[in-house]
């Protein structure tokens, strides 16, 4: 079975095509810089690369460019989009590649009549940024971020996710595109790719000998669980609309806890960068995906595969 699999070189979408790869999928994985070894290293030297991956150059924000990567494949996985922090120009970096991007690859999948199902990798960016208050309830997939409130709080990365998902929405339902998203929280784990993406980064900065945490509270899940979730929204016939993905709600405080339990000897941060109070957890729902027939990894396994991960990679020693 032939899918393809957007932004391939990227920290989640790595994983998805190890997993598809070792389930003897044929996997055509788009990647924006096709000239840069680096990008593509870690995709050739997987289990079953040389025979069952394809590769293929597409940029988001160039039209037409997933046509050849999408014709003939049954699935697609739309993970390709901007993450990162310290943007210039919304508008540019941020805002067009996630929303034309996603008008560009679903464009694509209505003209290939052979795509029976397309994920598109979404986040909890798109369900939780609102002015309703998160707790007491549980946060679940009826919640929908508001791009005003993304806009007036200049919360870039939010905006990007939410615009893209809703656009995602209308233009499957005007083609007749059968599309389910993954909307998973802050994603850590193994890293395959040889750089450092933002969600592990948030890591590296609790453990690099900073002397405070920061004042946030974050969703948190395995990048093992989310590549997992994506498969099983392809395969499962009956799986439709959203799937959030968050093993365990929690602050950046009870994080350094859990990495202080696991490497007791390090050294990590002891104080909240501010005094105000603790930003509150609060409950998101996993009724959905568990369902789907996910078993969560639990977030200590996930916290030490990262830590380990980047001690391999020598960002932390
Ligand atoms: P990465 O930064 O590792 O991957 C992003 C991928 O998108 C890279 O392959 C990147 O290519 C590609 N990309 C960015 N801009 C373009 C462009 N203009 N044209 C083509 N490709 C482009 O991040 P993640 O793996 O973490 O993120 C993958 C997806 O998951 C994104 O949609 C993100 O929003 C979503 N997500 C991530 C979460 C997390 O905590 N990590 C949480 C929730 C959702 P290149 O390598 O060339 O830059």
């Amino acid at each position: 079975r032939l899918v393809c699999v957007t932004g391939a070189s990227g920290f989640i979408a790595s994983w998805l095509v190890k997993l598809l790869l070792d389930r003897g999928y044929v996997v055509r994985a788009t990647v924006r810089d096709l000239g840069n070894p680096e990008k593509t290293k870690h995709l050739h030297a997987l289990e079953g690369a040389n025979e069952r991956l394809q590769l293929v150059k597409a940029n988001l924000l160039d039209e037409g460019t997933f046509d050849a990567a999408v014709d003939g494949c049954e699935g697609v996985f739309h993970t390709a989009s901007p993450f990162y922090i310290g943007i210039k120009d919304p508008q540019a970096e941020m805002l067009d590649p996630a929303v034309k991007g996603t008008i560009n690859v679903l464009n694509a999948c209505a003209k290939a009549s052979s795509v029976k199902r397309v994920v598109v990798t979404s986040s909890v960016a798109s369900v939780i940024f609102n002015s309703r208050p998160r707790s007491p309830g549980v946060v679940d997939e009826t919640w929908f971020s508001d791009a005003e409130y993304c806009k007036q709080t200049k919360a870039w990365y939010q905006l990007s996710k939410t615009l893209a998902e809703e656009t995602a929405w209308k233009f499957a339902k005007e083609k007749g595109i059968d599309i389910v998203t993954i909307n998973p929280a802050m994603v850590i784990g193994t890293l395959l790719q040889p750089s450092l993406n933002t969600s592990c980064a948030a890591i590296l900065q609790l453990m690099n000998g900073s002397s405070t945490y920061p004042n946030m509270t974050f969703g948190w899940v395995s990048v093992k669980d989310v590549a997992e979730a994506h498969i099983l929204a392809f395969e499962v016939p009956s799986a439709n609309g959203r799937y959030l993905l968050v093993e365990k709600v929690a602050h950046c405080s009870e994080i350094v806890k859990i990495l202080s339990k696991l490497y007791p000897g390090c050294t990590l941060p002891t104080k909240c960068a501010d005094d105000n109070p603790f930003v509150p957890t609060y409950t998101v729902s996993k009724e959905r995906i568990e369902k789907l027939g996910l078993k969560y990894t639990p977030i200590e396994e996930a916290l030490r595969d990262t830590v380990e991960s980047l001690k391999e990679k020598k960002l932390l020693n």
